[in-house]
């Protein structure tokens, strides 16, 4: 699975935005590797500077020198649709109205063709659905419409996963979707009593790094506008039904571990989850080790609820790019080598507990069940901190056809023996909410087959 995409708005009066933009950005680069991108307005016009590659790659001094003014978007992007060329990256600008606007996505629409349809706009011709999104906006504010009004107009035809940021003259907008699958926060620059800025970004991390202090989290299907006299909020589309449904794989995997969601820390409910796991699923163990990053707390946390020891027993290689072999099955389980590598002395003839967050095709937990045994592990016992991946995600999540889901055809037990592990254990869905602190506020489509909002019909699976 890979991460979406990260968002970041910053109005910051008398103050060059950029920098401040250039630090959040970067707090959120584990959300999309592929390109990264800002635009800034500065009295007159709208500036934008993207490419692909990292955060760090992409903006050197000088053109964060030529990227003035105090009000600014960014985005780093992994694309889970459209294009991965560097035109696809965002923000994706249009000169509509008297400034041109730009606009940057986290999420996924699953009513793409629909919506290119009802425009009369050659789906073919738009480089994701982000594109598709700003070209509906820029056909509405030619027509004479305010981007906030078109915002209203072109979001409430639209299906799927969005928190969206949009700059124009002196203001950005920023939305979630009326199920608030993706996350997005505001925070506030300087004291409560006289704010110097105002900050949305899709995580909190982002908000620390700029020094910005977390007010909440932006509500399903809310707009909020910042500009420099301040803060506006309103509700720009009518809420979902039921709870709001941030992807609950934000917990497991996603969300940075110091990131906070829906009111709790996603390093703790990781370190709950292995607590859980160690109640569900014991057995008897020399040590317990996790994968790096997302299953090291909860194998933390497995480990001191079961009394089993914990150690490190991989070591991860964090400055692995892109490969450029062909991402088959053979190739990915190769991968596993390239990323991971086991600590021998450690491993060796030890009984393991091996905490790992998710299962998606099992080629990588097969390889590196192997890798374990060919260090000398004389027992791994897999425990899995999410249930097993049954369906595909349309929310804005890159996952496989349903066909390719390991778990989607397997039992446990031959899932077991296809990985060549010793017992294998996934949380239960009632064990996952409990270790997060939610009930039914977030989305789990993927493990449960109910989808909270529509997917496309094209795939023929009904609306959960
Ligand atoms: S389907 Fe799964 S991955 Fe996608 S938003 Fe829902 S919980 Fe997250």
């Amino acid at each position: 699975m890979k991460e979406a995409c990260g968002v970041v708005a910053i109005v910051a009066p008398g103050r060059a935005a950029a920098p401040l933009c250039y630090d959040a950005l970067y707090a959120l680069q584990h959300r999309g590797q592929e390109s990264a991108g800002m635009a800034c307005f500065n009295d007159h016009q709208i500036t934008v500077v993207k490419d692909n590659g990292l955060v760090s790659h992409v903006f050197t001094e000088s053109t964060l020198r030529a990227l003035t003014g105090s009000i600014v978007i960014g985005h780093t992007r992994y694309s889970t649709s459209g294009s991965a060329n560097w035109t696809a990256a965002q923000p994706v600008y249009r000169s509509a109205g008297p400034s041109g606007f730009a606009l940057a996505h986290n999420g996924n629409l699953t009513n793409t063709a629909a919506l290119a349809e009802g425009a009369g706009v050659l789906v073919a011709s738009m480089l994701s659905d982000s594109d598709l999104v700003a070209e509906l906006l820029a056909r509405e504010v030619d027509a004479g419409v305010p981007l906030d009004e078109a915002l209203g107009v072109v979001l409430a035809k639209a299906e799927g996963a969005f928190s969206l940021v949009v700059l124009e003259a002196g203001r950005v907008h920023a939305v979630r979707d009326p199920y608030g699958f993706r996350p997005l926060c505001l925070g506030r620059l300087g004291p409560a009593e006289a704010p110097e800025g105002w900050v949305v970004a899709s995580e909190t991390p982002a908000l620390d790094t700029v020094g910005a202090s977390f007010v909440r989290e932006v509500r399903p299907g809310e707009m909020v506008t910042l500009d420099e006299s301040g803060v506006e909020a309103r509700q720009l589309l009518e809420p979902a039904e039921g709870p709001e449904r941030l992807c609950v794989f934000e917990f497991v995997y996603f969300a940075r571990p110091d990131a906070y969601l829906l009111g709790h820390e996603v390093h703790t409910a990781r370190r709950r989850m292995g607590e859980r796991l160690a109640g569900q699923a014991p057995v008897e163990a020399d040590l317990v080790m996790g994968v790096p990053d997302s299953g090291v707390p909860a194998a933390e946390g497995y480990a001191a609820a079961a009394g089993t020891p914990f150690a490190h027993g991989l070591v991860k290689n964090r400055y692995i790019g892109r490969t450029f072999i062909a991402p088959d099955q053979d190739a990915r389980a190769e991968g596993v080598r390239r990323k991971l590598n086991p600590l021998r002395e450690t491993i060796r003839g030890q009984r393991l507990v091996v905490v790992d967050d998710s299962i998606v095709r099992g080629t990588t937990t097969r390889a590196l069940v192997r890798i374990l045994r060919e260090a000398g592990a004389r027992e791994v016992h897999l425990r899995i901190s999410s249930p097993p991946f049954l369906w595909p995600c349309y929310y804005g999540i890159d996952t496989p056809t349903r066909e390719e889901l390991l778990a989607s055809h397997h039992t446990v037990a031959e899932m077991n023996d296809y990985l060549g592990s010793d017992s294998l254990e996934f949380i239960t869905l009632a064990n996952l909410r409990a270790a997060i602190g939610v009930g039914e506020e977030c989305c789990d489509a993927c493990l449960t087959g109910r989808y909270p909002a529509p997917i496309p019909v094209t795939l023929g699976v009904a609306r959960g």
